[in-house]
């Protein structure tokens, strides 16, 4: 592998900002943990009621080093979450997908300068997948969606991108002062009946209500929550602006690679032909997946070698769809997260219906009540237990 100039490890959008480390409060309405795009969603939504606490800094986990795709729609592709969900289900999935988009772009109100809304490209490996990509198309236009296949490529023009380290900034920055505690690493959470306890760094928190927001690293606090820790990679190199005509997703949503304004090419994926490797917690990038990402990069016309490589560790559901709602038998406690690669997609609205949910404004649902029927998932799925 050529060993390119720059930083491994460290993702194209810089390292989250080193600011004054936080205390566990002694009491909250609602604590929540983890300082990604979901929790401080979670914490715009909620209003000053909420308290947020990140282990490290804001963005330190996989929403300071995704690629930024803020695509609709679940699984690789609209035919694909047809067969796999249902017709009406998936329909419902890509509406609320792209309402996210929408919620997102409305709270971000032209102050995130990385996000754009150009659309997206899905571009087949192979006849199978074109097939699949050209019924989609189809599909998508029949349910009411905006999508053309050109005969090379699935085009659906509403999607957007972004850089999501900077979108999490934004949405921290309209918080009230003392939301966010960074530097508490929350070590326990226990349900009882005066409400959740929490403990972190020798202090203990008594809290209405806990939201656990830390997507992959769910399981280290509730081991009976079910979302794997997966890992992707990607590495960025520069390039004539131009290269990269769309964000462009491929082989099943195993490659994908976009191009930024300054020009940099990013491309990540590949964890396919290392599966069992890529997987766990340790967020680095390794020589096998890297190798594959040069390759593509050449394949696309970049000379330069690759200046950025990193690794994030992404949560993962059984069916692939995020887990979000009330965790059994722990009452006060609430899960929001295993967005299973898609989190800038869904974690602005699953944030959303978990605080209105708290706020008594609906019932206390989780992700699969709001779509009825879906296929795979029965209200233990989505419920389990903390044990
Ligand atoms: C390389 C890569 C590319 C991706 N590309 C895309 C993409 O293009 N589009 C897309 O939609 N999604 C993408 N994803 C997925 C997306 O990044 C995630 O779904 C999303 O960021 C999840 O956000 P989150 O806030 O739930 O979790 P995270 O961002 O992982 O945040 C969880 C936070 O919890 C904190 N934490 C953990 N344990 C504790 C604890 N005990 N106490 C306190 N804090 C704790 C962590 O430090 C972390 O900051 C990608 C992921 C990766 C890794």
């Amino acid at each position: 592998m050529e060993q390119g100039r720059g930083t491994w490890g460290i993702p194209v959008w810089g390292l989250p900002l080193a600011g004054p480390l936080g205390r566990l409060p002694e009491r909250a309405d609602v604590l929540v943990v983890g300082g990604g795009i979901t929790g401080v969603s979670l914490c715009r939504w909620l209003g000053p009621q909420a308290v947020l606490v990140e282990a490290d800094r804001l963005g330190a986990g996989a929403s300071g080093r995704n690629a930024g795709f803020l695509s609709a729609g679940v699984g690789h592709c609209y035919a694909n979450a047809v067969r796999r969900y249902g017709r009406q289900q998936a329909a419902a999935l890509q509406d609320f997908t792209a309402t996210t988009h929408r919620l997102l772009a409305e709270a971000l109100a032209g102050r995130a300068r990385g996000y754009r809304q150009r659309g997206s490209r899905l571009v087949p490996v192979d006849p199978e997948e074109a097939q699949d990509l050209e019924e989609s198309a189809q599909l998508l236009r029949e349910d009411g969606f905006e999508a053309r296949w050109d005969g090379r490529q699935l085009i659906r023009p509403g999607d957007g991108e972004l850089d999501p380290l900077e979108v999490v900034r934004v949405l921290a920055a309209d918080l009230p002062p003392g939301t966010i505690r960074e530097g508490v690493r929350v070590e326990r959470v226990e349900a009882g009946t005066e409400g959740v306890r929490v403990q972190a760094g020798g202090q203990e928190c008594l809290a209405g209500a806990v939201v656990l927001a830390t997507n992959a690293y769910t399981p280290r606090l509730l081991p009976g929550i079910r979302i794997s820790p997966v890992r992707a990679q990607m590495a960025a190199a520069p390039a004539p602006d131009g290269l990269v005509p769309l964000p462009t997703g491929s082989d099943r949503g195993f490659r994908y690679w976009r191009q930024r304004t300054d020009g940099l090419v990013l491309v990540g994926g590949y964890r396919n032909l290392a599966l069992e490797e890529e997987v766990g917690y340790e967020a680095v990038p390794t020589a096998r997946v890297q190798a594959h990402l040069d390759r593509h990069l050449r394949q696309l016309g970049v000379t330069e070698p690759a200046n950025h490589r990193w690794a994030g560790i992404m949560g993962f559901t059984a069916d692939e769809l995020p887990l979000v709602g009330p965790v059994a038998d722990a009452p006060g406690m609430w899960v929001c997260g295993g967005y299973t690669g898609h989190g800038m997609a869904f974690a602005f609205h699953c944030a959303r219906l978990v605080a209105e949910a708290l706020a008594g404004s609906r019932p206390p649902t989780c992700f699969p009540d709001f779509f009825p029927g879906l296929k795979g998932r029965d209200s233990r799925s989505a419920h389990p237990p903390s044990g």
